[in-house]
């Protein structure tokens, strides 16, 4: 792989973690993309993510899935792109979408699996550093995956194998509250699929848990990347977008409101992305109030179908509990699309791996016959 790996390492080596971890996430991209092709090598923010590599990954996606459709020797092919090549998925938070559709992606690109989901069966119950334990899934891997309930967890995975002479790609799963880059590019291809193809001049409600929820967070940050995009924040008081996500979208001049009133905003929009109340992170009594207090204007009822655009689409990153009436799950309009998100997740995760791979000019060369 075409890294300037000697150089990284070296920058590396005068940073300490508590330097690393200070800098600001703008500064840190040098660490994180491949220098030669400006991809992304390892994967923690959306920042990472520019328009090119934005477009390059909604096109890989596509290819792929359409090669995968040819049983034979399209799959074989995609297969051969990384065969003999090992990932590791690091799962100590639970997830089925983004564990399942990884493990399932790397497979379509031919990588061996494995993985770790339990912690007490990893050596960090015997009081091993999770420095050491990255350092040795690293030995046996040319790839890790990681979630972790920590903040800043992987970003230190990726600060030490920076530093080390087996520098493999680490990519974010989720990282505690922070940022979800894979699901942001899942959602914006599926943005970009449900709208032939064109991503700029959306309107985007999001709704729920804005405070807590990384998937909106990461998504607000790929506003950049797009030509007059709108948000448009719904959320109930205690759980509104924070600071730093406005104050980017005011330095970026990207139009956001603040709305209390769901269903007024509702024929405004193109995407209504909905969010789950996130009160894993509330301690003791607060847990259950906090889930209960939210009422009844945070959630898509059946008959704000009829409020919809024509050409609009309702998603939700999943799990989901109760903000969306189960009735709406199977009803077949084409604008519920969360199911076919979740399969999206795949597709975008194959393009991401093929790229820090450097695998997707082979990827769109070949010919569907
Ligand atoms: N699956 C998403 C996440 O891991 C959303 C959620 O859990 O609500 O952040």
């Amino acid at each position: 792989m075409k890294t300037n790996n000697k150089e990284i390492k070296e920058r590396a080596h005068k940073i300490n973690w508590r330097e690393f971890s200070a800098m600001e996430e703008k500064d840190k991209i040098v660490f994180l993309n491949n220098s030669q092709t400006g991809n992304p090598f390892h994967v923690l923010f959306s920042q990472q993510f520019d328009r090119k590599i934005l477009d390059l990954l909604c096109k890989v996606a596509d290819k792929a899935r359409l090669i995968h459709k040819n049983r034979d020797k399209g799959r074989k092919f995609l297969k051969s792109l990384l065969f003999g090549t090992f990932a590791l998925n690091f799962f100590s938070q639970p997830s089925s979408r983004t564990f399942l559709s990884f493990e399932t992606a790397q497979e379509i690109l031919g990588m061996g699996i494995r993985d770790i989901r339990d912690p007490n069966t990893s050596s960090e119950a015997k009081g091993e550093s999770m420095e050491d334990s990255i350092r040795t899934f690293s030995s046996y891997v040319d790839l890790i995956v990681m979630r972790h309930p920590e903040a800043k967890a992987v970003e230190r995975g990726v600060w030490v194998l920076n530093r080390s002479d087996r520098r493999i790609p680490i990519i974010s799963g989720g990282s505690g509250p922070d940022q979800h880059p894979t699901q942001a590019l899942l959602d914006i291809y599926t943005i970009y699929k449900s709208f032939d193809r064109k991503v700029d001049n959306k309107t985007i409600i999001m709704i729920g848990d804005l405070l807590r929820g990384r998937t909106v967070r990461s998504l607000s940050y790929f506003m950049k990347n797009y030509k007059n995009m709108k948000l448009i924040f719904v959320s109930p008081r205690h759980l509104r977008m924070k600071k730093d996500i406005k104050d980017f979208l005011k330095r970026h001049k990207i139009s956001y409101q603040e709305e209390n009133n769901f269903k007024k905003v509702i024929p405004l929009a193109d995407v209504i992305y909905m969010t789950r109340i996130q009160d894993e992170w509330d301690k003791g009594k607060n847990k259950q109030k906090s889930h209960e207090s939210v009422g009844q204007g945070f959630k898509f009822k059946a008959e704000y179908l009829n409020l919809m655009k024509k050409k609009s689409i309702l998603m939700h990153p999943l799990p989901k509990r109760d903000e969306i009436d189960v009735e709406l799950d199977y009803c077949g309009d084409p604008r519920i699309i969360y199911w076919r998100q979740e399969r999206n997740g795949m597709w975008a995760r194959v393009a991401l791996i093929a790229m820090i791979f450097q695998k997707e000019q082979d990827i769109l060369r070949y010919k569907i016959k």
